[in-house]
């Protein structure tokens, strides 16, 4: 199958999911932890009717379907499928995304619950994090901002801090005029990167990161943590 399925009460907070990783994405990250996910593959009617199946012998047990990757919506017209079958089964649907793409995002917003973006720096200095990204990426990321706020859908920013990569000056800069609900830093972890020289750089520690957010000048209404010694916190909330 080109989808891989996996059941986490972490994807969607506070919802037990199924998450839908799917494969390709227009982003090389150098911290990608999902590198076996980044060459692009057809969607089968076979791999839509196993997904399916999977959501329909599950229903019992799941409140939400997440759309992850890889891009999801590099395969808008295959996903649709499954938001159809979540909605018309009264599943949340969440959609993690790169924010690359505003057309398709405009094509399901409306069956959308949650969504989460990354936000890799600040909109004019991707080459920091991926080696290829669109010339237009701060045009392409502001548009789907606008697009999600416009429809009400609960929006969070994530950014993956890795040292060396970002400073705190990135993130200042990056959350200033953003407009989400909530933004999550995340702590970065050596482990799998697609950029094998990353595994050499420390994880940074959290406390150095609950710093970074403490200073921040940012009307977001929550602020957020993540890191491996302290899980999800809030750091922040107006
Ligand atoms: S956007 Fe996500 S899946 Fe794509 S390269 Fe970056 S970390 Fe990997």
């Amino acid at each position: 199958m080109n989808i891989q399925p996996t059941y986490s009460s972490l994807d969607y907070p506070g919802k037990m999911a199924l998450v839908l990783f799917t494969p390709g994405c227009d982003l090389r990250c150098k911290y990608c932890h999902n590198p076996q996910l980044l060459k692009n593959q057809e969607l089968t009617k076979w791999d839509i009717e196993e997904i399916e199946e999977e959501v329909e012998s599950n229903m019992d047990f799941i409140d939400a379907i997440v759309l992850s990757g890889g891009e999801p919506l590099l395969h808008v017209d295959e996903i649709k499928n499954f938001i159809k079958q979540a909605k018309d089964s009264d599943l949340l649907v969440k959609l993690d995304t790169n924010g690359l793409h505003p057309k398709q995002t405009k094509e399901i917003i409306k069956d959308i619950d949650y969504v989460a973006m990354d936000i890799k720096a600040p909109l004019d200095k991707y080459y920091k994090i991926s080696d290829v990204y669109p010339n237009n990426t701060k045009e392409l990321i502001t548009e789907t901002i606008n697009i999600i706020n416009d429809n009400n859908v609960f929006l969070e920013c994530r950014t993956t801090y890795v040292p060396k990569l970002l400073e705190p000056e990135d993130i200042a800069e990056l959350t200033k005029n953003l407009n989400c609900d909530r933004y999550t830093l995340q702590q970065f972890r050596n482990r799998v990167t697609l950029d094998a020289n990353l595994s050499n750089f420390e994880e940074p520690n959290p406390e150095s990161l609950k710093t970074i957010l403490e200073n921040l000048e940012t009307n977001i209404p929550e602020i957020r943590l993540k890191s491996r010694q302290f899980g999800n916190q809030l750091i922040k909330s107006n």
